[in-house]
């Protein structure tokens, strides 16, 4: 990578609604749950990030786009980029070839029309890409996608061919993830102790920094948005900007840099 000894990036799963809706949970509660996101969680991520003077990227479903236009507008003001993150936040695996086609042009056109933004990257609302997924990448002419698990600190290049370049990989891993950590889920894990997570992710960043490697974190703004868990994402930026060396970038950034010396 450039003169960094480390790469940090902080990225959000911005979903409100889309991610309960998806799963077919749109009674008041759930609804209310996804809301909180955008009503309590984005504002205290927003203010953290400024003060720190950290840009990072947020994926966000086009529905969650067209809801909440005034929010993303705030994003790309703080300088943060905007991922594409699937339309209405189903799963790649439950759709077609044409459906799946149709969830990408959708995401980008609510990007483009509600933010002016043609997104660089995509994570996947499933975390996982069907068969037809990394083809389609390349025809919407993503530069990296950021849902498999094939690493931990290093980028790498999937979907290459002889007639057509892939694109970039950036790992994720559920250790990563503040959902698994802090929200009750159907596997029947937890709400955890901000302090366990705190030592947890900590070690992980040691490692990255170990490998001169990336430190990439996934977080959900109804869940990491909480007191508790926001001040210890403080406690671990200010961790983390004690190591010399150190440079929180956004996604396209980080790849930008690694795809010139790869
Ligand atoms: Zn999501």
């Amino acid at each position: 990578m450039s003169s960094a000894r480390c790469t940090v990036l902080l990225t959000f799963d911005f979903d409100a609604e889309s991610s309960k809706e998806a799963r077919g949970l749109t009674s008041p509660t759930p609804i209310s749950q996804g809301q909180y996101g955008a009503r309590v969680g984005v504002p205290r991520i927003l203010k953290l990030l400024a003060r720190y003077n950290i840009r990072a990227t947020f994926f966000v479903p086009g529905v969650t786009v067209e809801r909440y236009p005034d929010i993303i507008q705030q994003m790309l003001a703080g300088g943060h980029e905007i991922g594409h993150h699937g339309y209405t936040h189903i799963s790649p695996l439950k759709l077609s070839y044409e459906e799946e086609r149709e969830q990408l042009a959708k995401g980008m056109d609510a990007l483009q029309r509600v933010a002016g933004v043609r997104p660089k990257g995509y994570r996947s609302p499933a975390w996982d890409l069907s068969n037809h997924s990394i083809g389609l990448f390349k025809e919407f002419g993503f530069a990296y996608e950021s849902s498999l698990m094939g690493d931990d600190y290093h980028f790498y290049r999937i979907g290459d061919s002889n007639d057509s370049p892939g694109l970039v990989e950036i790992p994720i891993s559920w250790l990563l993830d503040d959902f698994i950590h802090f929200e009750i889920v159907d596997n029947g894990a937890g709400i955890s102790n901000p302090s366990r997570i705190y030592e947890l992710w900590s070690e992980e960043f040691e490692g990255a920094y170990e490998e001169q490697g990336v430190f990439c974190l996934t977080m959900h703004p109804q869940v990491i948005g909480r007191h508790p868990r926001i001040r210890m994402l403080e406690r671990l930026i200010q961790f983390m900007r004690g190591h010399a060396g150190v440079e929180f970038m956004t996604c396209s950034e980080a790849v930008a840099v690694w795809s010139a010396s790869h």
